[in-house]
Order: structure tokens, then sequence, then C-alpha cells
């Protein structure tokens, strides 16, 4: 039984580093005017309310969105992330967190495809309600990992393919690569963007192995780490691996998560750090 719900964690500074990428690759693939897929593999609920009982329980989100939200020295890099934040947020109080399929819901154009699907049986329906009047999506209670064998390679031979797992069971971290070598086999072409938590380093460092041995070239790494690498603390890291990055992605997140690691850790611990798995 899946018992992970992002309420809890929506808008921590996790969702900054993740939602900044997914921004930036978007808004790099509509720089054609070819329509793409984007397909977000473990989509959760979609709208998370900041003052849910789930969210006021951690108060994750007041070490992440809160901290960047309505600072009037944002970088240009954070703009369409902020432009969807602020969107939901129209009244100037920080009420909604729009979680990966609401970021794309905004920023995707009329003629892009949506397909997301969700597993878990309360956040299913209302990521289904909230596209219920969107003809380009497609809302599935289905495995995500499944998708990258049925729905690949897209028709319009675009993608974007989010893998956003919970890593609530080990399975998931053999499930990603499994799942990266089935997609690409079928769309070598598409971007790829796996989300990973740093809970025990052994782990990214078995999971990077991993994607290396599967050969596939142009694999970078963007890190965010808010402490120093602990197998006592919890997530000290998260990141984003992301297999056929636009080409720009590279210095964008160079530039923008040292502000991103100044803001959100005041303290200065931890580190960030963008670089390649496998290169060219
Ligand atoms: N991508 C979302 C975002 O950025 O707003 C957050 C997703 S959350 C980290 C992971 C979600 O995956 C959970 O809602 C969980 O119920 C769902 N999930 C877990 N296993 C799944 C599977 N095999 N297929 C689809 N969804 C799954």
């Amino acid at each position: 039984m899946l018992s992970y719900r992002h309420s809890f964690h929506a808008g921590n500074h996790a969702d900054v580093v993740k939602h900044t990428v997914q921004s930036l690759i978007i808004e790099s693939l509509k720089e054609k005017e070819k329509p793409f897929l984007y397909l977000d593999t473990h989509a959760g609920a979609g709208r998370y309310f900041l003052g849910s009982e789930h969210s006021e329980k951690t108060g994750e989100y007041l070490e992440g969105i809160a901290r960047i939200w309505q600072r009037d020295d944002i970088p240009a890099e954070l703009e369409a992330y902020m432009q969807v934040i602020n969107y939901f947020n129209r009244n100037e109080n920080l009420k909604y967190y729009p979680g990966s399929p609401l970021i794309a819901r905004q920023l995707l154009r009329d003629y892009d495809q949506i397909h997301l699907t969700e597993l878990h049986s309360s956040d299913y329906p209302l990521l289904r309600s909230e596209f219920q009047k969107d003809d380009r999506a497609k809302v599935l209670k289905a495995d995500g990992y499944q998708q990258l064998k049925s729905q690949l390679p897209p028709m319009s031979r675009r993608g974007f393919i989010l893998m956003d797992p919970p890593y609530e069971m080990k399975t998931d971290y053999q499930a990603v690569v499994e799942g990266i070598k089935e997609g690409y086999k079928r769309f070598a072409t598409g971007t790829y963007a796996l989300w990973y938590p740093v809970v025990m380093r052994q782990q990214i460092k078995r999971l990077v192995r991993e994607l290396e041995e599967t050969g596939i070239r142009r694999i970078l790494q963007i890190e965010l780490a808010v402490q120093p690498d602990s197998d006592r603390r919890g997530m000290t890291a998260s990141g984003m691996i992301v297999i056929n990055p636009p080409w720009k992605l590279e210095q964008q997140m160079t530039n923008v998560l040292p502000w991103l690691h100044k803001v959100l850790v005041p303290s200065g611990h931890g580190h960030t750090k963008v670089s390649w798995i496998t290169p060219e």
C-alpha cells in the first residue's frame, strides 16, 4: 500500500529545485514550435493547500518556496516557475503550491500533450478533477513506470518525461533505472528528468553508477544540499538527473543554484553541484 503523500512536503527546498529544472526544460522545448508530450510518471495530487494539516505539520514549505516568494532579486532563470507560483497565489498570500502537473498545465501550449499517472487512491481523484476540463490531458490511475513502455515514443517525436517517485520502497531505486532503459530504448531523443533524494549517499552513488552502466550519454546531475551528507538526519539534499538536457540547462542551473542555496539555506551548510555523469 502506498503511504507517501506529497502534501507533507509540497513547496520544500527539493520541490523548488525540481520545479525550477522542470520549468526551464519546458521553456526550452517551447523554443521550437513543434508540439511535445509532457509525461509525468508520478504526478501527485496536483495542487497543495499550504494551510492544510499536512503542510502545517511539517512546515517544510517555510524553508522552501516561502523563502523565495516575493523577493525582489529573483534571477531570470526562475521567471517561468515564479509566474506559475504567482498565478496560484494572486492575492499576495502564499496559500497554494502547484505540483509538477499544474506547473506543466500553466506552461504548456494549447497544442502540447500532457500525460499524467498517479496511483494513490486519495491523490488520483484530486489530480483528475484538476484536469477535467483540459483537452490536452490524459490522467490515469496507473503505474508510472509502465508508461515508459506504453507511451513512448510520442507521436510528436518530442517529449519530456518527469520521473518523481517517492522512494518509499527500496525497489524504486532499481525501478527508475529499468524505467529509463525501457524509455530510452523506445525514445532515445527524449528529455528525461529523474528526481532523487539524498538520504544515504551510498544509494545515490549506486544509482549514478547504474545509470553510467546503461551506456546512455548526455546525463547531467544537478543537486542542492541543505546539510552535509549524513546517514542519520533524513533528507540532506536532493537533485535532478537529466538525460538529454536542453543545451542551456547546465549554464542556467550553474547560474541559479548558488542564489537558491544562499536564499534557501541561510546557515550556508550543504553544497550545490551541476556536473555531467556522462557527457556527449
Ligand atoms: N511529481 C509531483 C510534484 O512534483 O508535484 C510529486 C509526486 S510525489 C513525490 C510521488 C507520487 O508518486 C505520490 O503521489 C505517489 O502516490 C505516487 N506513486 C508512487 N508509486 C507510483 C507508481 N508506481 N506509479 C504512479 N504513481 C506512483
